[in-house]
């Protein structure tokens, strides 16, 4: 019953989000393509996606809000992979609360890298 991530519907996502978040690598301006994105988190209230540059190797995680269509984008440091990423946002259906710890802690960390 459950197909709905197959080949096809998960790309169909991916250039979703590449036309609603990120159309292009912020540091180096490299276009991104749905191999450079890994939706680590796809619920009815958000997603949250790691967008990795082909090019320059810069990181990036969005979280898009879906009932406000509203996303966030930050670089992330490269040793924070997408499984600690995947295992901390993905602990249990999403209230929320959640997303905003998740965004807190992720905002925490990128003060921490300048
Ligand atoms: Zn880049």
């Amino acid at each position: 019953m459950v197909k709905s991530l197959n080949k096809n519907n998960l790309n169909e996502k991916k250039l979703f989000f590449i036309d609603t978040i990120a159309k292009f690598c912020d540091k180096c301006g490299n276009p991104y393509s749905e191999n450079d994105l890994e939706i680590i988190q796809d619920n009815s209230i958000s997603s949250i996606i790691h967008f990795h540059c082909a090019k320059c190797k810069s990181n990036h995680i969005a979280t898009f809000f879906k009932p406000i269509g509203i996303s966030n984008r930050m670089p992330i440091n490269t040793d924070l992979d997408v499984e600690e990423i995947g295992k901390f946002a993905a602990m249990r259906e999403t209230s929320a609360e959640e997303i905003l710890q998740i965004y807190l802690y992720l905002k925490e960390r990128e003060r921490v890298l300048v």
